[in-house]
Order: C-alpha cells, then sequence, then structure tokens
C-alpha cells in the first residue's frame, strides 16, 4: 500500500501526478475514494486540465462506496430506515418507558442525545462491552458516574434494537454491515487496477472498519491529509495510531504549489514571524455584513475587469454563511457577479410555507386575526373570495367563539361561506390534535392542505416545496411501528417539527461565477482569490462545548481502552485551528480577511483570535492602517472606490449628493423629468435647512381651511391640529381612515364602554328630567333608577355583541352597574340648584376669534345643567378616564383640553339655553382607577379670563392650516396614532428642520 502524507495542497499535486503515472485506461480504471463530491468534482477538473486524464478514474465518498456495495446484495431488498425526525421520535418514545425515563424529555435534550448515539453508532460500539466495562470498572469517577451511563448504554442497546424493528426497512446498521460483508468478494471494487483513498485527516469509526476492509483486499494507496504543523494536532492521534504504523508512509516533499502570504501562514500558531508584510494579504473591517459585503462585491468587479481573474478563480468563505445567505447573493446579483453555490433556507422562508404554517396553526393560534388574515389573502389560499374583506369589517381579533359572535349578516361583506369554512377548518385542526392512527391523522392533514391550497400558481420552486411537505406527511406512515396511535396534540407536534427541520435549497448554478463554501465545504479546493469574512470572537473558532450526554472522559475510554475510533468534543477546538489553516492555504494569489466592527444593533464586536495572531505572523497591526476600514456610511463608502466599479442605483446615489446632482446627467443626456424630480427630492430631504414639502409645507393651505371650515371644526379635531399639525392634515387633509379597535375576548374596547356610558346615562338623566326629578330621590332610587338604564341596553347576553368571553362580560357588567350607580348618587350631591336639562345634543356656531377670523364651531355636548332661578347653565363632558389635574384652567393649554371651553362658548347665547348664562363647565371622569366619580372643574371667571388667550391659540392654529404648515411634532401620542407607519418621525433631518420652524416654537410656548 502506497502511503503518502502532506497539507492538502501539495497531497493535491502528489496525487494528481501519481494518478496520472498509474495510467488508467481500459482494463486499468481507478476508485478514488474523497471526503465530499465538491472534492471529487475539483480533483476530476485537475487532473484533466493539468494532465488531460479524463477517463476510467471513478470518484466516490464512503457514503456512496456504499451504497454501490449494496446494490451488489441481492438478497436485500429492504431500503434504508430514511435519518429524519423518525429517529427522535422513536427516542422520545423509548424515553418514556419505565426505567429509561431518567431525565426529563426538552427538543434540545433530544437533539443532544441523538448526536451522542449517533457517535456511539458511528464508533461501531458494542452495547454488552460498553456495560460489562461499566460494571466492572472500579475506577471512582466512573463509579460517580454508573447510574448515567448504564441508562446511556441502555438507551442506546434499545435504539439500535427498536431501529431494526422498523417493518419495511433496514436500520443504517443493518445496512453498514451488509455492505461490509460484500467488500471482499465485490466485483465492483475487483473491477479497479487502484484503490485511492485521498484528503481524509480522520475518519469515524465506520469508515475506519470500510478502510481497513479495502485495505486487506485490494491495492489501495492513500493519500492523507496530515503534517507535522502545529495546525495538525486535531489529526495527530489518528494518523499515529491508524496511518504512520504503516511501514510506507511516506510525507510528501519537494512539492511547491503558489499559497499567497505563504509565509506567514506557516507561521500561524507557531513562535515565528514573517520576514516581511506579505503584499497578497488584504485585512479588512465594515461596520456591518453590508459594508463588508460591498467591498467584497466591488474588489471581485475590480479583479476580474482590471486584472483579468475570472470569476470561477474567485471563492467566498466563512466558518458559516448562516450570517450572510439572505444579503449576499442579492449584493452579487446587484453587482452582476455569477455565482456556483446554493444557501439552504428553513420553508419558513418561503411564502408558501408560511401560508401552510399559519393555515395548520389556526386552532393553536385561537383563530387570532392576523393570522387568519394571513390566510385567506395569501395567493396559495384556494378559496378566492372576499374574505379579507370582511374580516377586515368584523372586529373580532381572537377565538372561533368571537368570529361566530361577531360575523354578522349585517356586515357589508357578509359571506355565509366563510363562517361554514372556519368551522370546518376548526372541525379538521382539532380532529388531528386527537388520538388516532397515524394513517387517518396523515390522510386527514393531506386531504386537507390539498382542500385549501391552490397548487395551481405554483412556481418550480413551489412545487419543490409542495412535494416536500408532502413528503413529511407521508413519512408518518413508518411511525405507526414504533407506536401504533399517536397521543393527544403528537401528530402536529411532530409535523411542526419535521417541517421546521427541513430546509430548501436556493441554487446558483453558474459554473464558472464566484464559488461560495463554508470552511467546511472549501476544504481541499483551491482559489486564485479568497474572501474569508466574519473573522470575530466566537465565529472562528467557534465556541465548543463539551457533550453533556456523552462526555469526553467516557469518549477517551471508549477510544483509547475499548478500541472504539471516537472523536472528544473537546478536541474540535484544534481542529478549528487546522479548518483556519486550510481555509488560509486555499488561496493562490491573493487573499482578504474581514471582521466586523459591530453587530446588528450596533454593539461593537472584537476580533478572532485567529485574526490576532494571523496578524502577528504575518507583522500586521489590526489597530493600525494595515487593516482598510469600509466606511458605515454608505456616501463615504461610494466615494471609496472607484466609481466605474459602481451599479446603476449607486452611481444616482453618489451622483444626489453632489452640490450640483443634474450636471452630470446633463451632460450625459439623461436629465428627464422623472430624474429631475427624484434628484430635487433627494436634495429637500438631505438638506437641514427650513420646512419643505416633504415636511408637511404645502401650498395649498387656504383651501384646506376653507375646506375644513366647512365641514366645522370639533374640539377633539381642534386637539388634534394642536397635538400634531401633520397627524390631522393625513386626517382631514388627505382623509386617511384610522382603523377601527378590533374587539379582545377578554376585555371591553375603550371606544363601547364610553359608548355605554353615554348612552345610559343620557337615558337616566332624560327619564329624572321628564319625570320632573333631579337629585332629591334618595341614593336606592337613584340607583334603581341608573340600573333599570343600565338593563335597558346591556343584558347578560350582550357579550355576544362585543365577542367578549361569556364570563368576563358578567364581571364587566357588575363593575358598570356598581360604578354608574355610585356614580349618579355622587354626582346627585353636586348638582345644588342645576337640573340636568340637555343631553347629547349638537351644537353648532360661527365663532369670531377676532375681526379678521371667524371659523365654524360644532361639537356634541354630553349633558347642560340649568338653574331656571338664577338663569345660569353649566356643561357637563362624561369622560371614561382622568388625565390631569382639578383646574382645567391650568391644565387647558399644557394638555391641550379644550373641549369644557369650546362646549361653553358652543352653549353660549344658543336659544337651547333660554337666555342662560354660562357658570362654568366640568369633566365628569366617571372611573379613575378605583375612584369613581372624579370632577374637573373650568370656573365661570376662567371662561371669562382666559378667552383672550383661547382665542390666539385658535388663531395660531388657524394659521397653520392657512399657511399650510403641517409639521410633525412627536410626543407620546405617536404610540397611538394610525400614521406611524408612513410619517417621517424617525428621520434626523425633517426633524431638525421642523426645529428650525418658529411656527414649531409658537406652538409649544403657547401651551406653556
Ligand atoms: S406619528 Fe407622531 S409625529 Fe407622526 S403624525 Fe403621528 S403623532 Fe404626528
Amino acid at each position: 500500500m502506497n502511503n503518502f502524507y502532506a497539507p492538502l495542497r501539495a497531497l493535491e499535486q502528489k496525487f494528481i501526478t501519481y494518478t496520472a503515472e498509474l495510467g488508467p485506461g481500459p482494463g486499468k480504471p481507478v476508485l478514488v475514494l474523497c471526503p465530499s463530491a465538491r472534492v471529487a468534482a475539483h480533483l476530476q477538473k485537475q487532473l484533466c486540465q493539468e494532465k488531460g486524464v479524463v477517463s476510467n478514474i471513478y470518484f466516490k465518498t464512503f457514503s456512496q462506496l456504499l451504497e454501490e456495495l449494496d446494490q451488489e446484495n441481492v438478497q436485500q431488498t429492504d431500503p434504508l430506515l430514511p435519518g429524519n425526525r423518525l429517529h427522535e421520535f422513536l427516542l422520545k418514545t423509548l424515553l418514556s418507558r419505565p426505567g429509561l425515563n431518567l431525565y426529563r424529555q426538552s427538543p434540545g435534550f433530544l437533539t443532544a442525545l441523538r448526536t451522542s448515539l449517533r457517535d456511539m453508532a458511528d464508533s461501531l460500539a458494542d452495547p454488552e462491552i460498553l456495560k460489562e466495562y461499566v460494571q466492572n470498572c472500579q475506577e471512582p469517577f466512573l463509579l460517580q458516574e454508573q447510574q448515567h451511563l448504564l441508562w446511556l448504554i441502555s438507551v442506546y442497546q434499545q435504539y439500535l434494537n427498536q431501529m431494526n424493528k422498523v417493518k419495511g426497512f433496514r436500520s443504517y446498521q443493518v445496512f453498514f454491515n451488509q455492505a461490509l460483508a460484500q467488500a471482499e468478494h465485490s466485483a465492483y471494487l475487483q473491477s479497479f487496477h487502484q484503490i485511492v483513498v485521498y484528503g481524509f485527516y480522520e475518519l469515524t469509526g465506520r469508515q475506519l472498519e470500510l478502510f481497513n476492509a479495502l485495505r486487506a483486499h485490494y491495492s489501495v494507496s492513500v493519500f492523507w491529509a496530515y503534517d507535522s504543523h502545529a495546525a495538525f494536532a486535531f489529526g495527530k492521534k489518528f494518523f499515529d495510531t491508524n496511518v504512520l504504523g504503516s511501514s510506507s508512509a511516506q510525507k510528501v516533499t519537494g512539492v511547491n504549489v503558489p499559497i499567497a502570504a505563504q509565509e506567514a501562514v506557516d507561521c500561524l500558531f507557531t513562535a515565528e514571524q514573517a520576514q516581511t508584510r506579505p503584499s497578497q494579504m488584504h485585512l479588512f473591517s465594515a461596520a456591518d455584513i453590508e459594508g463588508e459585503l460591498f467591498y467584497v462585491a466591488k474588489e471581485i468587479l475590480r479583479l476580474h475587469e482590471q486584472e483579468g481573474i475570472a470569476f470561477e478563480d474567485i471563492a467566498i468563505t466563512a466558518r458559516s454563511l448562516e450570517g450572510y445567505k439572505t444579503l449576499l447573493p442579492e449584493v452579487m446579483r446587484q453587482n452582476f457577479i455569477a455565482l456556483n453555490t446554493s444557501f439552504s433556507f428553513g420553508l419558513l422562508s418561503q411564502p408558501l410555507g408560511v401560508m401552510i404554517y399559519n393555515l395548520l396553526s389556526l386552532v393553536r393560534t385561537g383563530f387570532e386575526r392576523s393570522s387568519l388574515l394571513a390566510v385567506v389573502t395569501s395567493p396559495y389560499f384556494k378559496h378566492k373570495k372576499q374574505w379579507r374583506y370582511l374580516i377586515e369589517q368584523c372586529l373580532a381579533q381572537r377565538d372561533f367563539a368571537q368570529w361566530k359572535d361577531l360575523l354578522r349578516p349585517t356586515l357589508k361583506n357578509y359571506d355565509p361561506d366563510f363562517m361554514a369554512w372556519l368551522q370546518e377548518c376548526r372541525a379538521c385542526l382539532e380532529f388531528l390534535e386527537h388520538s388516532h392512527k397515524w394513517a387517518t391523522l396523515q390522510e386527514t392533514l393531506l386531504t386537507f392542505l390539498e382542500e385549501n391550497v391552490d397548487t395551481s400558481v405554483f412556481t418550480a420552486q413551489e412545487k419543490t416545496l409542495w412535494e416536500q411537505v408532502k413528503h413529511i406527511i407521508h413519512n408518518f406512515s413508518r411511525y405507526e411501528f414504533i407506536e401504533e396511535y399517536a397521543g393527544e396534540k403528537e401528530f402536529l407536534d411532530e409535523f411542526f417539527a419535521s417541517f421546521l427541520q427541513e430546509q430548501t435549497h436556493q441554487v446558483y448554478d453558474e459554473p464558472n461565477g464566484v464559488s461560495v463554501a463554508d470552511v467546511m465545504n472549501l476544504r481541499g479546493l483551491h482559489f486564485k482569490v479568497l474572501f474569508v469574512l466574519g473573522m470575530n470572537e466566537k465565529v472562528f473558532p467557534q465556541i465548543i462545548r463539551e457533550d453533556p450526554v456523552l462526555k469526553d472522559y467516557f469518549r477517551r475510554i471508549m477510544r483509547d481502552q475499548l478500541g472504539y475510533w471516537i472523536n472528544q468534543k473537546m478536541e474540535r477546538f484544534d481542529e478549528e485551528r487546522l479548518l483556519f489553516y486550510t481555509t488560509l492555504q486555499a488561496a493562490e494569489k491573493e487573499i482578504y480577511v474581514s471582521f466586523l466592527r459591530s453587530d446588528a444593533e450596533g454593539k461593537p464586536l472584537v476580533p478572532s483570535m485567529y485574526l490576532v495572531e494571523l496578524a502577528r505572523a504575518a507583522r500586521m497591526n489590526l489597530q493600525s492602517e494595515d487593516v482598510l476600514r469600509v466606511s458605515a456610511h454608505l456616501p463615504q463608502r461610494l466615494k471609496q472606490v472607484d466609481s466605474r466599479l459602481l451599479t446603476q442605483q449607486e452611481m444616482s446615489l453618489l451622483i444626489a449628493l453632489q452640490p450640483r446632482p443634474q450636471e452630470p446627467y446633463t451632460r450625459a443626456g439623461l436629465l428627464d423629468e422623472a430624474k429631475q424630480k427624484s434628484i430635487s427630492a433627494a436634495k429637500a430631504l438631505s438638506v437641514l435647512g427650513a420646512m419643505g414639502p416633504y415636511d408637511g409645507a404645502v401650498q395649498s393651505g387656504e383651501e384646506i381651511f376653507t375646506l375644513c371650515n366647512e365641514k366645522k371644526f370639533s374640539p377633539s379635531s381642534l386637539r388634534d391640529l394642536a397635538t400634531c399639525p401633520m397627524k390631522y392634515f393625513f386626517s382631514k387633509a388627505v382623509g386617511l381612515k384610522e382603523k377601527d379597535e378590533v374587539c379582545s375576548r377578554s376585555e371591553w374596547a375603550y371606544n363601547e364602554r364610553g359608548n355605554a356610558y353615554h348612552a345610559i346615562l343620557m337615558d337616566y338623566y332624560e327619564r329624572l328630567y321628564k319625570d320632573g326629578l333631579s337629585g332629591q330621590l334618595f341614593e336606592s332610587a337613584l340607583q334603581e333608577r341608573v340600573l333599570a338604564s343600565v338593563d335597558k341596553y346591556y343584558q347578560p347576553k350582550s357579550y355576544q355583541s362585543f365577542g367578549i368571553y361569556p364570563v368576563i362580560w358578567d364581571m364587566i357588567l357588575q363593575d358598570l352597574k356598581e360604578s354608574l350607580a355610585e356614580f349618579v348618587t355622587k354626582d346627585a350631591k353636586k348638582l345644588e340648584n342645576f337640573i340636568p336639562s340637555i343631553f347629547e345634543t349638537e351644537f353648532e356656531k360661527i365663532y369670531e376669534i377676532n375681526p379678521q377670523l371667524k371659523i365654524k364651531l360644532k361639537g356634541i355636548i354630553d349633558r347642560i345643567d340649568l338653574d331656571v332661578k338664577s338663569k345660569t347653565f353649566r356643561v357637563l363632558d362624561y369622560k371614561s378616564s382622568k388625565h390631569g389635574g382639578k383646574d382645567l384652567a391650568v391644565e387647558m393649554f399644557k394638555r391641550v383640553i379644550l373641549q369644557p371651553f369650546i362646549y361653553l362658548i358652543l352653549a353660549q347665547d344658543d336659544p337651547k339655553m333660554r337666555g342662560c348664562l354660562p357658570d362654568g363647565a366640568a369633566l365628569l371622569n366617571i372611573k379613575d382607577g378605583n375612584k369613581i366619580y372624579a370632577r374637573q372643574e373650568l370656573s365661570p371667571d376662567a371662561f371669562l379670563t382666559l378667552r383672550p388667550r383661547v382665542n390666539d391659540f385658535l388663531a395660531l392654529l388657524m394659521s397653520f392650516l392657512k399657511k399650510g404648515h403641517f409639521f410633525i411634532n412627536p410626543s407620546d401620542f405617536c404610540q397611538y396614532c394610525p400614521y406611524t407607519a408612513i410619517c417621517r418621525k424617525d428621520s434626523f433631518r425633517t426633524f431638525i428642520r421642523v426645529r428650525n420652524e418658529a411656527d414649531f416654537h409658537k406652538l409649544e410656548e403657547s401651551k406653556q
């Protein structure tokens, strides 16, 4: 057996020469076993390019060889048990058995246990031997852990047995043993002149067993990835034990391969430093992934367009590509850089996946309004009806019963089919939550999905996803070999767990494109230029944690004393070093290494210790200009690169930032109306001067004033204008609607409660007035009367109108009765000689603010109390809650509480007041926390003395309207504002421009 060892790059050269010299041809085929299909394709290409060898060389991975051997075994017919979620279900079932239910099951624990069991099975550990060892070993530490280890071995043994019992399938253990037994006499293997094992630095126990079988019976040559360099500490144990023992082990020498910054790379993890700083190594940092990819894309374009390096000779890598997989393809697409790679995403990354998940979760989410809307508005929803509008009109928030109560034929878009569908949906999903045979549940789920998902609109990718979902469902047919019936809630739990584990692949298959692979998948490949991204602490090296189920001390016993080849988890730290070293060696001409300066929330990040080590070895300083700093600001970034490398969009932005952006477009003859408009908009938004049209300064102020005046000003619209002119503009000038408040199942909507107070109190006082009574009755009589008014409007069944739980409605109704009973008795004591006489009445008036300014006011006054003797009246306004202190004169401007004042103006001199004079106003707060009846007064004197200030205040508000100055005024009110999504309140420059506006300051001062 020829046995060569060297670092990967030198090893590859030796392999190419050696394999070419074997002279593979007719009758002399060669089989090459390598770690991955990627490496196989790479070797094939190198052999062809360098030696012109193309035929009679066959590449396989270990698992492909096992399948090949399995194909030869004509006696076996059962397929291999799939390695999916079924294993976790099997484990879950095992762990609920007496004797094995030692620990609390959690998804994390199951995953850790499954990994440990897979490692044990891969090492070919015999449970009987393990058990005997643990039972007889007297080492104190082992005795302490004996119970746990015997439990683990017992689970392992039963897990192996159970896998063999799934009818119609073979376990991997049986499959492997059969393939291994086939190896010695395999016609397939015998057909090869030579078998070459290439590129491994470690094997699992199973791979080692197959490797040993091959070298025992065939002519095998081995090319082992190993070197005496410190980076290879990880593979040393395996190499010393299983490779070096071979008398023919030869170190590959005298092979020269181009490696960028080789001297620095060789000095890694040693005490040495390169003689000079390597010019082929480029370190850079970016504030975020966007900046990092921006620089990578521009550098690739530069290398390609200015240095003639083909895209296929460039690669991008990182320890993990998880954080890059969404943005990277997009950035490369924008820069017209072809990619040769694929990324995996969970099914929930696709709209179809989300729709299926939402649909099947409807019962679990309690038919929550937004989930339901998401389902019926999805393009994949089969029932193409107008249910969206029906849902939007209905105020139900969640709960099937609430939908049932509130979906009434009186709704404009009412459709009885919607309720019928909801009912069917609920029946089916509830059926899936109960215990039934797996096959029954599987069939029901499939039918339900087919009835609700419109497959006719699918793209090719969606068809694949749909097949994946159906495949998950079909897999449940195997569950009945483990348990005949699914438990309560178990079926959908299992479905969602499988669904969330499933991956879909986004393939970018341009063979001449830039390669993108994580460092694991990059092993064994090399490129002229390599970008290594995200070299930050805790990213590369990854954090390695010990296996909590099968700890390293027992793994070591299994390997060193019992002879099962199983890895030690903490040795993975050494593997990280090896990965870093081999990654750097993959660059031939230029290598770029980057780190991020901050995370997504802007928190500072620390460079990886490997990067610090690389900088040391290369005589570079991470704190100096040795590291190129990609700017955090896009305009700066755009200026940092050659403008010929910018995309159209980037170029437009760069031009827009120039003092005279029109000029370059004019010179190029590209200045059309649309461009002119967007340049003006960009300019207006970027300056710090006065308020402009994008800040709510509009030309049509007079028109807006006329329109609003025609519709009359109510106290609440004046309050909106005084609180935030922009909000008023959205609502009154643009006419944007506010959404109705949806009904909660557990509380009464604020507006509904307010309506109830008004209706009941109006009825109560009106009857009192008509009966010629006022507050002179006994308390009990007053309370009896108000309870009669409550009963008139609200009964125990009224919960249906508001979609509230019946039991909660009982409590609300009780509270309503108690609050109002207390309210009317307290109010009676404050009436003095006044009699509540006018209720819920609309008043209007043309009000002269000053001789030049008249406006139309309107308002519905809740109640007016008259004292016929003194010929005075008081205005009362009911409030469900209290804001501010007792004296309204103090709070009026600060909190913009204008109603009492405006109502007094409206009522004064109105014929309905029969010549009475105003005697003040009050806000009657029905309930303030636990306190019933709080009164905020505006005295008759304050009404007179504040009038000039109110007039000035109204004149100021009207001037905003007339000038068309609708500026933003962000405050606590923004959280209740329906227009936050379209408001520019978060734009720093808009904010500054508004602060430069005199009207803004006038408004603020007028409230002081
Ligand atoms: S979000 Fe705030 S600033 Fe913007 S319109 Fe609404 S209230 Fe005004």
